[in-house]
Parts: structure tokens; sequence; C-alpha cells
């Protein structure tokens, strides 16, 4: 499933519910921005997921 576009930048939960989390990439941390980048690549996986079905 493909995380939503403005979801935390290492685990890709939304501010709203995200509290803290932990990753092995980010430790325990609370929501970071997602980079530029992050958001477009994540809104292009949104796309390209709703056109495989
Ligand atoms: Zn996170």
């Amino acid at each position: 499933m493909a995380a939503s576009p403005n979801g935390c930048r290492y685990c890709g939960i939304e501010e709203r519910s995200h509290a803290r989390q932990w990753t092995r990439e980010g430790g325990w941390h609370a929501w970071v921005q997602p980079t530029e980048e992050q958001i477009k690549a994540r809104m292009f996986a949104r796309r390209s997921e709703r056109t495989a079905r």
C-alpha cells in the first residue's frame, strides 16, 4: 500500500494520527515533513496503484 503523500518522511503516517513512531531508519520520532521528492513519488505511486486495479 502506498503511503499518504503528506505522511511522515520516515514511516508515511499522516501528521494527525502519527504521535510517536519507531522505524529502523529514524528511530523514535515525531512526525517529520516529507521532502518534495517523497511527496511526488508517493503521489505517483498512488496513481499507478489505482490504475493497476
Ligand atoms: Zn513517522
